[in-house]
């Protein structure tokens, strides 16, 4: 159930690289680049952690709410086209993603786990699967338990996991996929690597994991024209390796005279 599927990732590796060499955004970036072998691990273990995590989270939530008012609302989710009902879903878990995503910048607690994933360098499609098993565990049960208990489809459900699966595969590649007058409907590469961008005027933006729109109504867009951010990372100190990766933000609170606020300004800390 928590295994990792080598079959799956293969065939991720081999539609992915080859794109990126045919159509990069960032050109020169190498297949065998630096912390090749450090997200190889979070594929692989953090992934593991998140499945566990998340069904851990479902199974709590499910024996908290049985018999409750959401057995009294499935009738009529279920009763809806299935086209529906997963359009419902993806403005649901968005949203809860968005509001999830933005307090994990804004709360500094919640930012030491975050920052792991903000400390990817090279933009590629190996580098999204570089997260905190918490911050994801969280982020990612928040948006789906939710649709899950309100007794959405499971065909919607998982028409929803796999679009989620492949957009977040596709919005850290660096693939230079033009989504012309779809930029924001659906969140694309640039939009967000302008999320990861370590530039002052991109701090804080971007907010959306699919629907780039929430950002537009909630304050928080930037996707500038004819422009691409050229610098990525935080400023904060997040080590290299896996366990350190792991303990890093324990080792925050620990030491919080190592645990400078200003680190989630880490574009002041750059100038
Ligand atoms: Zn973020
Ligand atoms: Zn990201």
């Amino acid at each position: 159930m928590f295994g990792f599927d080598i079959l799956d990732f293969l065939i991720i590796a081999l539609i992915f690289s080859p794109l990126e060499r045919l159509a990069p955004t960032i050109r020169g970036q190498k297949v065998f680049r630096k912390l090749l072998l450090l997200d190889l691990f979070h594929v692989v273990f953090t992934g593991m952690l998140i499945t566990g995590g998340v069904s851990i989270l479902l199974l709590m939530a499910s024996y908290a709410l049985k018999g409750s008012f959401l057995e009294e609302i499935s009738p009529a989710i279920q009763a809806q086209p299935v086209w529906i009902q997963f359009f419902e879903i993806l403005l649901i878990a968005d949203l809860i993603f968005y509001a999830a995503h933005r307090a994990f910048h804004k709360i500094s607690f919640l930012w030491q786990f975050h920052a792991v994933h903000h400390s990817i360098q090279e933009m590629d499609w190996l580098a999204a699967h570089r997260v905190h098993p918490f911050d994801q565990t969280l982020t990612k049960g928040l948006s789906i338990i939710p649709v899950i208990l309100l007794g959405f489809s499971p065909t919607a459900i998982a028409l929803f996991i796999l679009l989620y699966k492949w957009q977040s595969l596709l919005i850290h590649s660096n693939i230079n996929v033009p989504f012309g007058p779809f930029r924001w409907v659906l969140a694309s590469p640039v939009f967000h690597h302008w999320h990861h961008a370590n530039e002052a005027e991109a701090l804080d933006t971007n907010f959306a994991g699919q629907l780039p729109f929430l950002d537009l109504l909630f304050g928080s867009a930037y996707m500038p024209r004819h422009k691409a951010p050229q610098k990525f990372g935080t400023n904060d100190p997040v080590p290299d390796d896996y366990l350190g990766q792991l303990a890093y933000p324990i080792r925050r609170w620990i030491s919080p005279q190592n645990s400078n606020d200003e680190s989630r300004d880490r574009i002041a800390a750059a100038e």
